[in-house]
C-alpha cells in the first residue's frame, strides 16, 4: 500500500520539487508514495477565478476564501487525515509524523496571503499544523517539510539505516554527536570511547551525551523527558551552594 499525499495549493508546480530527488525521489519512482497536487484555483466559481478576498474588518493583504477551499477539499475527500499548514497550528512533532507515516497518507492544505477564512476550520475536520515559530510566505514549504519527515519513515525507504531508534526526538532526547574518519582532523581526535570497540561503554557514552546535550540545548525537551521542573537559575545556585 502506498502513502498518498494530496496537496491543495495555488502552486502545484512546487511538488514533488525537492522530494523528487534522493531517498524520497527514489521511493516516489518505486511507488512507495504518491504525490497528487491539486490546483485550488480550479475550484473558483466566479469569472475572475478568485480564490481570495480582502480581510473582514480591514487590514493588509488578502484572505483565502472558505467556499473555494471547501470545494477543493470536498473533491478529494476520503478517509485520510486533512492537515492545514498554518503558524497558528499545533507544532509538528516526530510523534505526529510517525503516526501519519503509519497511515494511508494525508491531504495537505497550503495557505497563501494572510491565511485562511476561519470558518473553513469550523466546517470541516482539519488538523492545523505549524512547522515552527516563524512565518513562511506559503504553506508549500511547510508541506514539503512534513512530507519529507513522513516519507523517510515509510517501510523500505531508508533501508538498513532505517528510522534509528536513537535518532533525535525518537527517545524524547536529541541524538548524541556523530563522528567519522579521519580519526584526527585539524588536531582534533574522535572521542577515545568510540574507537574502543567496547559496545557497552559506547552505549553509555552516547546516552550520557544525549542527555547532556538535550539539557543544555533544549531545556524544554529535557523538562518533558524528565517529567520534572527545570530549576530556576537562582534555585540552581542555591543547590550548588549546599553541596
Ligand atoms: N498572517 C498569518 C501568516 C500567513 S503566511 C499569520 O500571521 O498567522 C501564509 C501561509 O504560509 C499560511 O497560510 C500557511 O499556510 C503558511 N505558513 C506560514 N508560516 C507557517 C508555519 N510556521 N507553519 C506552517 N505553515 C506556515
Amino acid at each position: 500500500m502506498s502513502f498518498a499525499a494530496t496537496i491543495l495549493t495555488l502552486y502545484p508546480e512546487m511538488f514533488p520539487g525537492p522530494l523528487g530527488v534522493s531517498l524520497a525521489g527514489r521511493a516516489l519512482r518505486e511507488g512507495k508514495w504518491r504525490c497528487d497536487p491539486v490546483q485550488i484555483r480550479d475550484f473558483a466559481t466566479d469569472r475572475h477565478r478568485s480564490v481570495d478576498d480582502t480581510p473582514a474588518g480591514g487590514g493588509a493583504g488578502m484572505v483565502m476564501r472558505a467556499d473555494v477551499l471547501a470545494a477543493a477539499l470536498d473533491s478529494v475527500a476520503d478517509a485520510r487525515p486533512v492537515l492545514a499548514m498554518t503558524p497558528r497550528g499545533a507544532p509538528l512533532t516526530q510523534e505526529r509524523v510517525r503516526g501519519l507515516a503509519r497511515g494511508a497518507g494525508v491531504t495537505i492544505l497550503c495557505g497563501r496571503f494572510e491565511g485562511i477564512d476561519e470558518r473553513l476550520f469550523e466546517a470541516r475536520a482539519i488538523e492545523q499544523v505549524s512547522v515552527g515559530d516563524y512565518v513562511l510566505s506559503g504553506g508549500e514549504m511547510a508541506a514539503l517539510v512534513l512530507l519529507d519527515a513522513c516519507i523517510r519513515l515509510l517501510p523500505g525507504v531508508m533501508g538498513a539505516a532505517s528510522s534509528g531508534d536513537d535518532e533525535s526526538f525518537e527517545t524524547g532526547l536529541l541524538e548524541y554527536p556523530q563522528y567519522t574518519r579521519p580519526a584526527t582532523w585539524e588536531g582534533r581526535t574522535i572521542p577515545e570511547v568510540l574507537r574502543s570497540g567496547d559496545h557497552a561503554r559506547i552505549a553509555a557514552w552516547r546516552k550520557a551525551m544525549a542527555e547532556t546535550d538535550t539539557r543544555l540545548r533544549r531545556p524544554d525537551l529535557w523538562e518533558r523527558h524528565e517529567g520534572v521542573r527545570v530549576p530556576s537559575p537562582s534555585g540552581a545556585r542555591r543547590h550548588d551552594g549546599n553541596e
